[in-house]
């Protein structure tokens, strides 16, 4: 059976506890989409972990970790990431790669650095991480396919053509030192040397694991909103952060992906620039800044502070809705404990008019939040392991979300542990 653990909104729902959480139950967690640029944070027995590329199954020892065609791997970071986890402890995870993934090359990350300085003003507040260049080089058919690192005649003469055309920005647009292509060749043949203990045809082998009715786990990174082609364009990210992409990323058939939980945290958190309808500012915005998460909203990659407001019903809707969820897991909820009142966005003022459907971009621009106040429960709710058992003006609150959203919350997510999860019927 496959599952997709995915986002409804612009990431960093919480979708590495609940991934490490459902890791329990599952022989495969595979990443389908997305590189190094956003993180998810995991708190277990080992400790704190902020993972940027390894599949969040890796402190399961029952787990193969892997990473799909869909990835922007980053070599180095990977291994430096696996090196990390059991340098503190943790028993060295199966890890398979995609010989069908492509890779991150140093040039991608100063091409993103290159850009953003060039915008200035107008970035688009990447993490740097040479994604979007990446994912341009992919579609462009100028990208470098793990397998062709074992081709070394065919790879020679491509580190020419690609250094000759990358060369002709570097100089006449960026002004920055050009790219040699004998030094781009011992690149990637450092990225071999670390690669190929772990290389596999990786959709044979989640075609292999689904005949012998194994659990697969696809875990999504970002959210809805900043998918491609659904979300905020152009604030959005190079690949398709939704469940169908799993089907892609990871090479399965579509109809095998029978669970699709979508995450939505409790309230909105962004980083990066975009229309936000429902941000808050000022010392409010602090304050849920400080208590949100576990340790405060700042970014797990970059460790800059996100952007937060309260819980929008129209993003989370759209959001689960492009998904295709089958299951809401709500998380978080915890955090708005210390509030007597707690407002929801409900609708969208725009142009005069008020919608529950998420607009296109230069319409989102225009939207003015329509919040509706309802009743906090003033207590912390960490350790409550029944439904029941949560006050109820944080029962209708959650029963108030799903009714607007349209989806079923059957995951509950009271503190940032494995344990901490309260499972409803629907
Ligand atoms: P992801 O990118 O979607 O995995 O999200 P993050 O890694 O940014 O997770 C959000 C943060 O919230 C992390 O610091 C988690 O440890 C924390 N977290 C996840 N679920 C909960 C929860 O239910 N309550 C609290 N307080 N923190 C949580």
């Amino acid at each position: 059976m496959v599952k997709a653990v995915v986002g409804a909104n612009w990431g960093d729902e919480g979708k590495g506890k609940i991934t490490d959480m459902l890791g329990k139950e599952s022989d495969i967690i595979v990443r389908f989409q997305g590189g190094a640029n956003a993180g998810h944070t995991i708190v277990n027995d080992y400790g704190k972990f902020a993972l940027h590329t390894l599949p969040s199954g890796v402190f399961y020892g029952h787990t193969t970790s892997v990473i799909g065609n869909g990835v922007a791997l980053d070599v180095p970071k990977l291994f430096g990431e696996i090196k990390s986890i059991v340098d503190r402890g943790v028993p060295m995870p199966k890890i398979l790669v995609s010989e069908r993934a492509q890779m991150v090359m140093s040039y991608h990350k100063n091409f993103d650095a290159y850009e953003e300085e060039r915008l200035g003003g107008k970035s688009f507040g990447s993490t740097k991480s040479g994604i979007a260049p990446f994912y341009s080089d992919k579609y462009s058919k100028i990208g470098f396919q793990v397998s062709e690192l074992f081709d070394e005649e065919m790879l020679r003469e491509k580190v020419v053509r690609v250094a000759e055309q990358k060369n002709v920005l570097l100089e006449h647009l960026y002004h920055k030192p050009l790219i040699d292509p004998d030094e781009l060749y011992k690149e990637l043949m450092s990225y071999k040397e670390m690669v190929e203990p772990y290389v596999c045809d990786v959709s044979l082998y989640l075609y292999n694991a689904i005949k012998e009715g194994k659990n697969i786990l696809l875990e999504g990174q970002l959210g809805s909103l900043k998918d491609p082609d659904h979300g905020i364009y152009p604030m959005v990210t190079s690949s398709s952060t939704l469940a169908a992409y799993g089907a892609i990323g990871a090479g399965i058939p579509p109809y095998e992906i029978k669970q699709v939980i979508t995450v939505c945290k409790a309230y909105s958190s962004a980083v990066g620039a975009g229309a936000f309808v429902s941000e808050i500012f000022g010392d409010e915005a602090d304050e849920l800044r400080n208590r949100g998460g576990d340790g405060g909203e700042y970014g797990a990659t970059t460790g800059r502070p996100r952007r937060v407001g309260w819980f929008d019903c129209v993003a989370s809707k759209y959001g689960c809705r492009m998904q295709g969820t089958t299951d809401v897991a709500f998380t978080v909820l915890d955090v708005l404990g210390y509030l007597d009142e707690i407002p929801v966005c409900v609708g969208y003022e725009i142009n005069g008019e008020i919608t529950k459907d998420f607009p296109v971009t230069h319409l989102l621009e225009k939207a003015k939040p329509v919040f509706q106040k309802l009743p906090g429960w003033q207590t912390d709710i960490r350790g409550i392991r029944k439904y029941e058992d949560l006050p109820e003006n944080c029962r209708n609150y959650i029963e108030f979300i799903e009714r607007e959203i349209g989806y079923p919350i059957t995951m509950i997510s009271n503190g940032p542990g494995r344990d901490d999860i309260i499972y409803r019927s629907r």
